[in-house]
């Protein structure tokens, strides 16, 4: 049997950082990241042997639960056909038809292999279509890791300290104006001074790169009306949220209608799979309709697109959200009362099978609220934790996810680890 250890050393050697994204490596909780060899429902074993209750899910896509027996089927037998033809196929017909049924507002799609081209891919769009060049994106939101977009971007960067990655020019970054989230005054000023150059609003509809926070009373409306006013583009990145939130993600829950809509994650059900969409006249744009390129060799993969496939057939049940909804904030609700017991300062809250813990005595609106949170204490938490078996995101800027898998029992025996880690936290 392999050792966590051994491997992070031998990672490191030809992977910089030893792994293959950056929040993986524990930087900013320490520690040896968990290898990990294998993954069944809720659970996930690292290359020891040892269980964990698994709350990251892969970063969203195992709302299922790992290895659903029915996507691992779907994609053994799309394999058997062949992995990748690089011309079009039904099925991806059958998802694109899928994904517009229960996102009405994505009227037209295109797939793609990531969230970070769907997003990359739909502020080209906007642009395109609107001739302009300046976005608006909010900080702490994180929509993948295209140069205009990694300005203040929450999770990954925030882990690590960098508000900005090195290698972007100023020159690129000009044109991305950078908000805070839930204000709304601040969006209006922008569109008041700059609002005939704003090709877009990109936003997480609820935030989930910056811990989970969700958008305050008045926010998302008013988006969508400074954007129609202006005859600028809404966009909302549901690749976190899409399929997760709810069964129709933030625009089914809050009802209002972006103008595009970025998906990933669930969409693939474990496998890379993205998609951007929404209203016919912007997306009749893109190449080869119109002069908007974006392209891609694996795009519509379609073993990927099996898995994605039988994801979303699986999820057609609203049963299955009202229960994952229901498991989570017994979770959420759980986590705090055994705080309390312990006198720590700590809250959560919850949406669909998204989770946010907070080492605060409220739950924060703003980037700059979570940055004010005892993430000393998340770090004893979440080591605590992994000790206990129970394996959270390492990061205290990341929303947590749960899946259909995660049962009374899994639920009880995370709460009474947490009754057991909170007693280290000081
Ligand atoms: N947008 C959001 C909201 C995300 O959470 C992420 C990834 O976590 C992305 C975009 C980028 O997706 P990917 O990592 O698939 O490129």
């Amino acid at each position: 049997m392999s050792n966590n250890q051994e491997l992070f050393a031998r990672a490191s050697q030809h992977i910089p950082g030893g792994v293959n994204s950056p929040v993986r490596a524990f930087g900013s909780v320490g520690g040896t990241p968990r290898f990990i060899a294998r993954a069944q429902g809720a659970y996930v074993w690292d290359a020891e042997g040892k269980q964990y209750i698994d709350y990251v899910g892969s970063w969203g896509p195992a709302i299922l639960g790992h290895a659903h027996p029915e996507v691992v089927k779907a994609v053994q037998d799309a394999a058997v056909n062949g992995l990748s033809f690089g011309a079009p196929t039904e099925g991806e017909i059958e998802l694109a038809e899928l994904i517009s049924q229960r996102l009405p507002s994505m009227e037209k799609v295109r797939l793609v292999s990531s969230g970070t081209e769907a997003t990359m891919s739909a502020i080209r769009l906007a642009r395109g279509y609107t001739g302009r060049n300046k976005i608006i994106k909010f900080e702490g939101c994180y929509h993948g890791h295209a140069d205009s977009l990694l300005v203040k971007a929450g999770s990954g960067l925030l882990t690590f300290g960098n508000p900005t990655s090195a290698g972007v020019p100023e020159d690129f970054i000009r044109h991305t104006l950078v908000l805070d989230f839930n204000n709304l005054d601040a969006v209006k000023a922008a569109f008041a001074e700059h609002g005939d150059d704003i090709a877009c609003v990109i936003v997480e509809p609820i935030a989930g790169n910056m811990n989970l926070i969700k958008p305050v009373s008045g926010f998302l409306e008013g988006l969508r009306e400074v954007c129609t006013a202006h005859d600028a583009v809404l966009i909302f990145d549901e690749v976190m949220t899409g399929f997760r939130a709810g069964p129709q993600g933030v625009q089914g829950l809050s009802g209002i209608t972006p103008d595009l809509t970025t998906l990933a994650k669930v969409i693939g059900g474990g496998m890379p799979v993205g998609a951007f969409g929404g209203r016919a006249d912007i997306m009749d744009c893109i190449a080869p309709l119109g002069n908007v390129y974006q392209a891609g060799t694996l795009s519509g993969n379609p073993v990927a697109v099996a898995a994605g496939l039988v994801t979303l057939k699986l999820l057609d049940n609203d049963a299955f959200y009202t229960q994952l909804a229901q498991q989570t904030k017994k979770l959420a609700d759980g986590l705090q009362e055994v705080a309390r017991h312990h006198a720590i300062p700590f809250c959560t809250d919850s949406v669909g099978g998204m989770l946010g813990l907070y080492f605060s005595a409220s739950v924060p609106t703003t980037y700059t609220e979570v940055a004010a949170s005892r993430i000393d204490l998340f770090k004893q938490f979440f080591h605590a934790m992994l000790d206990e078996g129970v394996y959270w995101a390492p990061s205290a800027f990341e929303a947590s996810f749960t899946s259909g898998a995660h049962t009374d029992d899994i639920i009880q025996a995370t709460l009474e680890a947490a009754d057991r880690a909170f007693k280290k936290v000081k």
